[in-house]
């Protein structure tokens, strides 16, 4: 494996669906070739506010992003910002908040869907706005990404467990088996992206309840998977919780760069060399 890492947050994952409904990553995590965690997120257990926790590595009072309605572009130092800083490449299929917080606000929805330019803090970027935007259609966006372009940080933001969980609740056929097709599409991919070199991280910025909704502070919606494929890290099904502020410079660590001065010194049971 090489210092390069393919960064997959899977919207509105809860941790007890990830571990009871994916069966590929379960496969991973058994047969030692995947690490897996239970990240306790961070609250408002909103979406935007938590991205700039896992890009960012700061807390929602520190960086401002309090709620999904602030659009502005982050004031931190992202994982954008500092892979660019070390002449890095980076490049993200995502939705398009992500393009708000670190590249362009507001979104214009007919002209900001494709972002190629090296001087911007994404330097490739493909973003959708729509919801039920297929995640068959993103990972292909992203594979695309990193054919083209080789990636050292290449960001993967799927969005269609969250959006199931919305319509048809956390306790649904239909939130479990969109988390059934996110492992299909994985199990299609990774192997191939593994190929490649590149390390993997999957995780998730919030989970659901069964109102279908998320904000609040329960398990249900603060508890998401953390799974890693790495030589960096020992493969276990380890049962400490894991801050989600360690994401961000979990991710340093694994592309070969210094932390942000905000981002704390990462605590994960597993990790080596550092
Ligand atoms: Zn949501």
């Amino acid at each position: 494996m090489s210092n390069k890492l393919a960064f997959i947050m899977l919207d509105g994952l809860q941790y007890k669906t990830a571990v009871e409904q994916m069966g590929y990553l379960g496969h991973l995590v058994e047969q030692k070739k995947a690490a897996r965690y239970l990240v306790k997120s961070e609250v408002p257990s909103m979406s935007r506010p938590l991205y700039e926790v896992l890009l960012t590595g700061t807390l929602p009072h520190k960086n401002g992003i309090l709620t999904n309605q602030t659009v502005r572009l982050s004031k931190e130092e992202s994982l954008f910002h500092l892979t660019k800083k070390n002449g890095l490449t980076n490049a993200t299929a995502s939705y398009y908040w992500v393009s708000e917080l670190y590249n362009k606000a507001p979104f214009v929805q007919l002209t900001d869907r494709f972002q190629n330019d090296e001087n911007r803090t994404i330097q490739h970027g493909i973003f959708y706005s729509e919801d039920h935007y297929p995640d068959s259609h993103l990972f292909a966006d992203a594979h695309y990404l990193m054919e083209t372009y080789q990636p050292d940080f290449l960001y993967v933001h799927s969005m269609n467990i969250d959006d199931t969980g919305h319509k048809y609740t956390a306790d649904s056929k239909e939130y479990r088996g969109s988390a059934i097709r996110a492992d299909i599409i994985l199990a299609n991919i990774l192997p191939q992206w593994i190929e490649n070199g590149y390390q993997i991280i999957i995780t998730a910025d919030h989970g659901m309840n069964d109102d279908g909704d998320h904000g609040g502070t329960l398990n249900d919606v603060r508890d998401v998977p953390l799974l890693v494929i790495s030589d960096k890290v020992r493969p276990d099904d380890y049962d400490q919780v894991v801050r989600q502020l360690n994401l961000a410079p979990l991710a340093c660590h694994l592309l070969g760069i210094s932390p942000s001065k905000e981002m704390i010194k990462v605590e994960l049971p597993g990790l080596l060399n550092q």
